[in-house]
């Protein structure tokens, strides 16, 4: 167990102890609607540890209430999961599908209350009626019907007498209410899809915010552990329960942080896009951050469990390294695996002084692995070496085989260069080298000082195998999604040599292969005849180079307690809860990215600002980065009321940039002057003629003119020089005021610089 209990586990210890439960039962409820990914595995880690540690139980409840997205499949890809990673519910797993009846009647039971009525308002009309953060909502006029009205109508919606989104059913509870899910939350929708375990025998389906709360207190379950997005609705959920009076005792929700990692997406609906776009091949394709991708790559459970622990349990959202995760699968395998030698790049060795053959001991484990076990290297005159390990002009600080440095071969003798054999293209075919009798690893008596030892194969001995190389999937920190996909993220190396004893003694299932990483072979595609091997994980962080900020393997070891980088570059203090809320709806309700989100959710004024303007607009995103930078701007200025233009005008200018009308630099122009005039948009666009040109005709003639002006410059773009393309797109960009459409004026520019 944690050395340092989370607060998770102080609640359930003193719910213990206090007798106000006798035995804790914790739930893993998950949407059949896809692989399990990671931080799937933090919330199993959690709830069935706690059941562990505790001694009581943890349910598996299929939480599947939707039945356009669940499937069979991903129930036993779940239960794979979960068992793969050491936990299990014995007898306890349960369907959400299986309580439909029982939660038809507590609905029916709350219409007779009084508390839930049959809304026929459209979607978009229950959107605009539940008002904003800073505006209360009003009722919908449907809310007066009658008990025997709503009783009749949802039974009706239930054998389907209505099409989709004709009714919901809703909870009558408060749409004055400051928290958004209190305003009269759905119950039920309308779907004829049918179920994959029911059928075609319902035509509505239980929101979560009913059957969570409800599906928890029929299984008993003490405390119902959720991700941080569903704090607001705990108040629903313990509204529902505490109107229904059911019987103590009650189930109780408390929310933690959800894992989020860098360069990995966490959403099963951004997964399934990969997998079905063909970006990956399958759920289980070894860069998935699925638990069966992990397992195919060839992590154990035991580095997730522990990397789930080591992350332990807060409060706050943020953002792992993902080299805490890499760091755990080292930290697991280092002290258990044989190492053993592998040649990626195969150039042969002949060794001119050295006849007949023989075979050399070598341990499997280093001798600061506390293990046992040796095998047989066969040695003869031919063998591979790497080809990066040999270099006929070496670079400063080159330790490896050179013509005038020897090297040893691991386990092996010290071999120096005597000739490069060279193809007619002047490429490195053959080495041939001489090799010191005297010099063998463990009896060297030669006094020849080398400055490395190198892998190598045995040529006529070693197996041919395929390598596949995994780096990370996504190549930015925080990926949206497939344009942030890393291209490099597989390399296939078809004609690596490995030592026999890899495939004929199978001494272990996961190797090191000495200089190059940890790998396994590939469960799905590796047979002895054909053996694939996945690399697990590099030796060493490759990407800690690359960053700036420099952070060596060692430092990237847990420390006592982890801290989790923050998401933002620079450190920024913690959200309060009212700023967590705006920001919650930002990202989730209207899909903003976290950047921008976090500007508008720490700024009261400048939120209050976009929730007024995206009531006149129709895409979030844009109005968004127009109130985070020029809104922004113009506030840290001057106090909100003194403002020339208003919400409207500025969700008007958004559009405008929607509809291509202007160009996004060109808005940055319109803005000021709205905010030094209070002049509307479309005026000021009107009377400075900025109105954004996308027709060819009017910009092909412009690009030619700048094509005849520029014959040099013409002429290197043909050569090959491709950045000159922004060179053109450049200039025709400032020749027309930067009213171009830079699109049209990119894919123009292209079509004629290639005539
Ligand atoms: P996703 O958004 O990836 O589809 P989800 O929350 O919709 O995830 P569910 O199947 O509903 O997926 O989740 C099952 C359980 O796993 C829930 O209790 C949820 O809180 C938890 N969970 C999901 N994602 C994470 C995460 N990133 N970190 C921690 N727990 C998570
Ligand atoms: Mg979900």
């Amino acid at each position: 167990m944690n050395e340092k209990k989370d607060f998770l586990r102080a609640i359930v210890e003193a719910d213990l102890k206090s007798g106000k439960i006798e035995e804790v039962v914790t739930r893993f409820p998950p949407e059949p609607n896809g692989y399990p990914h990671i931080g799937h595995a933090k919330s199993i880690v959690l709830n069935f540890g706690i059941a562990r540690d505790y001694h009581g139980r943890c349910h598996l409840r299929m939480d599947d209430t939707n039945p356009e997205t669940e499937e069979m499949r991903y129930v036993e890809a779940i239960k794979d999961a979960i068992h793969w990673l050491g936990f299990d519910w014995g007898e306890h797993f349960y369907f959400t599908s299986d309580y439909f009846e029982r939660l038809y009647d507590y609905a029916v039971q709350l219409i007779k209350m009084g508390k839930a009525y049959v809304d026929s308002l459209s979607e978009e009309e229950i959107r605009q009626y539940r008002g904003t953060v800073t505006e209360p909502g009003r009722r919908s006029v449907y809310a007066e019907r009658s008990v025997e009205e709503n009783l009749d109508l949802f039974e009706r919606m239930r054998q389907g007498e209505f099409e989709e989104g004709a009714h919901v059913l809703r909870a009558r509870i408060d749409m004055a209410s400051p928290n958004m899910k209190m305003r009269d939350p759905l119950l039920y929708r309308i779907r004829h899809t049918p179920h994959y375990r029911t059928g075609s025998a319902w035509h509505i389906y239980p929101m979560y915010d009913f059957a969570h709360c409800l599906s928890d207190y029929i299984e008993g379950i003490t405390h119902s552990f959720c991700t941080l997005e569903f704090e607001n609705n705990r108040e629903v959920y313990d509204w529902i329960l505490e109107t229904l009076q059911v019987k103590p005792p009650r189930p109780h929700q408390y929310e933690f942080a959800r894992l989020n990692i860098t360069y990995t997406v966490m959403s099963k609906r951004k997964l399934l896009e990969l997998v079905k776009g063909g970006y990956v091949s399958g759920w289980d394709d070894p860069r998935m951050p699925t638990i069966a991708g992990y397992r195919r790559r060839g992590y154990t459970p035991e580095s997730i469990v522990n990397f789930c622990e080591m992350i332990g349990v807060a409060k706050a959202n943020s953002v792992v390294d993902v080299a805490q995760l890499e760091f755990a699968i080292r930290d697991d395998l280092n002290p258990k695996v044989p190492r053993v030698m592998c040649v990626l790049s195969p150039l042969k060795v002949t060794i001119v002084n050295y006849e007949g053959e023989e075979e050399l001991d070598a341990s499997y484990y280093p001798p600061d692995v506390p293990k046992e076990g040796s095998r047989k290297l066969p040695f003869s005159k031919e063998i591979y070496i790497d080809r990066d390990d040999f270099c006929e002009n070496p670079p400063k600080g080159y330790h490896r085989l050179t013509p005038d440095q020897p090297v040893r071969l691991k386990h092996a003798y010290i071999i120096a260069c005597e000739e490069v054999v060279k193809d007619d293209a002047g490429n490195v075919v053959e080495i041939k080298a001489r090799y010191f009798p005297d010099s063998r690893s463990g009896s060297d008596t030669s006094g020849i000082k080398v400055k490395s030892a190198i892998q190598w194969v045995d040529a006529k001995k070693g197996k041919r195998v395929e390598v596949r190389l995994y780096d990370r999937l996504f190549k930015t920190e925080n990926p949206q999604g497939v344009e942030d996909l890393n291209p490099d993220s597989l390399r296939i190396v078809q004609n690596a040599v490995v030592e026999p004893s890899v495939i004929e003694e199978k001494p272990d299932e996961r190797f090191q292969f000495e200089r190059i990483g940890y790998f396994y072979a590939d469960p799905v595609d590796s047979t002895d005849e054909n053996p694939v091997f996945n690399r697990i994980v590099s030796l060493k962080d490759s990407w800690a180079k690359k960053s700036k900020k420099k952070e060596s393997p060692k430092q990237a070891k847990p420390r006592p307690e982890p801290k989790p980088r923050p998401a933002q570059k620079e450190e920024r203090p913690p959200l309060s809860p009212d700023q967590q809320r705006h920001f919650d709806r930002f990202t989730e309700e209207l899909g903003l990215g976290a950047a921008v989100a976090d500007t508008l959710a720490r700024d009261e004024a400048l939120s209050d600002f976009f929730e007024k303007a995206c009531t006149f607009a129709d895409n979030p995103a844009t109005l968004a980065n127009l109130v985070a930078n020029e809104v922004a701007r113009e506030l840290k200025n001057s106090a909100p009321d003194t403002l020339r233009f208003g919400p409207e005008a500025v969700a008007r200018l958004a559009k405008m940039i929607d509809e291509e009308t202007i160009s996004t630099k060109i808005a940055k122009q319109v803005f000021e002057a709205m905010a030094k005039s209070g002049e509307n948009p479309e005026t000021i666009v009107e009377a400075k003629g900025l109105k954004q040109i996308s027709d060819p005709d009017v910009i092909g003639p412009i690009i030619e003119q700048i094509i005849a002006d520029n014959p040099q410059n013409v002429a290197k773009y043909k050569a090959g020089n491709q950045k000159l393309l922004g060179f053109f797109v450049g200039q025709v960009l400032k020749a027309t005021g930067g009213k171009a459409n830079p699109k049209v004026v990119n894919e123009l520019v292209a079509e004629k610089l290639k005539r």
